[in-house]
C-alpha cells in the first residue's frame, strides 16, 4: 500500500491523457466528479504549502470503493486545497452533502441547550452515546501533507491547551509511542481510541506516515472527554459515556470544544472555518461540524427487517459496526449516527439522531412483539 508519495514533476512531461487515472473499476464521489477537463486544469497547480491534485485524489484511486459505506475518495491537504482545487471540491461536496452548493453557508450551533430531549434514550438498547468531531489549527498543513516538525508542534500545542481544562475536563495526555501494544490494544477495545494505521484509506492518503510519532490521546479523568492529536485531524474531540443520554454527552461535547477552542484562540492558533464549509477538516465527508453523534443499538429484529435501510435513509441516519468505519456489524449491534455534516447545525444533527434512535427502538420493541412497523416508517421528505 503506497504511502501517499506523488510528487514527481517529470509527469508533466506527459499529456493529461497520459497521466488520468484509470477510473473504470471506482465507486467512490471523487471517481464521479473528476473529469479528464478538470485534471487537465488543475494538475500542475499547487497550493502554497506544495499541494496537488495527485496528492488529493491518490486515496481515491488507490481505493475503489469501500464495503460499508461510499467513501469520498479524497483529502485535502491543507486549508488552501478547498479553494485552489475548487473545481474538484464543490462537486465532490455537492454530491456527498445532499446538493450543497458552492454560494450555500453553513450555521454552526452549539448551544447543547438548545436540544430537545435525549436523556431518555433506552439503555436496554442503547449501550453506549457518543458524539465527535474534527477541529483544524490554522497555520499548519492538515495530516496527508503535515510534515514531522509540524505535526510534533501541534502535538505540543495540543497538550499545553488541554492541559489547562480543569473540573470535570481535568485530563492527561498519553503519547502513542509510550504506550506498550497491551496498553493501546486495551484503550482501542474499549472504543477510546482510534484504530492503528491499518485502513487502506488512511494508509494511502498518507496521513499515517511517521507513526506513531506525534500521536496520541488526551482523555479527562473517567475518560468522558477525549481528544485524539493527529490521526486523520490535527484534533478529535469526542465526549462519550455508556447508556443513552445523548442529552448530557452532547452538553460535555459542547462546553468542553468551546473551552479548547477559547484557549487556541488566545495562544493566537485558532482553528479554520469558513462560512461556506464550516470547520475545515481533512476529509470533504467532514466539513460543516464534523460531527458524528451515534450511539451502539441493540436492533436484532428491525435490522433484518426489509424497511431498515429505509428506515435510516428517511430519517438521515448511517449504520457502521461498532468497531468503526472499518468494521461489520456483529451480534445485531449497530453504530447508528447522522448522515449530514454540513449544512445543518450541531444541534440540528444531534436532533436527527436522539429523534431517529428514539423511534428505531420503538420499532424494535414492536418488531419483538410480533407486530408491523410498516407504518412507522417515516415519508420521503
Ligand atoms: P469516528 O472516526 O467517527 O470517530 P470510527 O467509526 O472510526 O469513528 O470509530 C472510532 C472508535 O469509536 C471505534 O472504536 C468505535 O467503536 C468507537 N465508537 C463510535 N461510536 C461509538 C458509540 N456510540 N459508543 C461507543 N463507542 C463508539
Ligand atoms: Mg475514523
Amino acid at each position: 500500500m503506497p504511502f501517499g508519495n506523488t510528487h514527481n514533476k517529470y509527469k508533466l512531461n506527459f499529456s493529461a491523457e497520459e497521466e488520468f487515472p484509470d477510473l473504470a473499476k471506482h465507486n467512490n464521489h471523487m471517481a464521479k466528479a473528476l473529469t479528464l477537463d478538470i485534471y487537465k486544469k488543475l494538475r500542475d497547480k499547487e497550493t502554497p504549502s506544495g499541494f496537488t491534485l495527485d496528492d488529493i485524489i491518490q486515496t481515491g484511486v488507490d481505493n475503489p470503493g469501500h464495503p460499508f459505506i461510499m467513501t469520498v475518495g479524497c483529502v485535502a491537504g491543507d486549508e488552501e486545497s478547498y479553494t485552489v482545487f475548487k473545481d474538484l471540491f464543490d462537486p465532490i461536496i455537492q454530491d456527498r452533502h445532499g446538493g450543497y452548493k458552492p454560494t450555500d453557508k453553513h450555521k454552526t450551533d452549539l448551544n447543547h441547550e438548545n436540544l430537545k430531549g435525549g436523556d431518555d434514550l433506552d439503555p436496554n438498547y442503547v449501550l453506549s452515546s457518543r458524539v465527535r468531531t474534527g477541529r483544524s489549527i490554522k497555520g499548519y498543513t492538515l495530516p496527508p501533507h503535515c510534515s514531522r516538525g509540524e505535526r510534533r508542534a501541534i502535538e505540543k500545542l495540543s497538550v499545553t491547551a488541554l492541559n489547562s481544562l480543569t473540573g470535570e475536563f481535568k485530563g492527561k495526555y498519553y503519547p502513542l509511542k509510550d504506550m506498550s501494544d497491551k496498553e493501546q490494544q486495551q484503550l482501542i477495545d474499549d472504543h477510546f481510541l482510534f484504530d492503528k494505521p491499518i485502513s487502506p484509506l488512511l494508509l494511502a492518503s498518507g496521513m499515517a506516515r511517521d507513526w506513531p510519532d506525534a500521536r496520541g490521546i488526551w482523555h479527562n479523568d473517567n475518560k468522558s472527554f477525549l481528544v485524539w492529536v493527529n490521526e486523520e485531524d490535527h484534533l478529535r474531540v469526542i465526549s462519550m459515556e455508556k447508556g443513552g443520554n445523548m442529552k448530557e454527552v452532547f452538553r460535555r461535547f459542547c462546553v468542553g470544544l468551546q473551552k479548547i477552542e477559547e484557549i487556541f484562540k488566545k495562544a493566537g492558533h485558532p482553528f479554520m472555518w469558513n462560512e461556506h464549509l464550516g470547520y475545515v477538516l481533512t476529509c470533504p465527508s467532514n466539513l460543516g461540524t464534523g460531527l458524528r453523534g451515534g450511539v451502539h443499538v441493540k436492533l436484532p429484529h428491525l435490522s433484518k427487517h426489509p424497511k431498515f435501510e429505509e428506515t435510516l435513509k428517511r430519517l438521515r441516519l448511517q449504520k457502521r459496526g461498532t468497531g468503526g468505519v472499518d468494521t461489520e456489524a456483529v451480534g445485531a449491534v449497530f453504530d447508528i449516527s447522522n448522515a449530514d455534516r454540513l449544512g445543518f447545525s450541531e444541534v440540528e444533527q444531534v436532533q436527527m439522531v436522539v429523534d431517529g434512535v428514539k423511534l428505531m427502538v420503538e420499532m424494535e420493541k414492536k418488531l419483538e412483539k410480533g407486530q408491523a412497523i410498516d407504518d412507522m416508517v417515516p415519508a420521503q421528505k
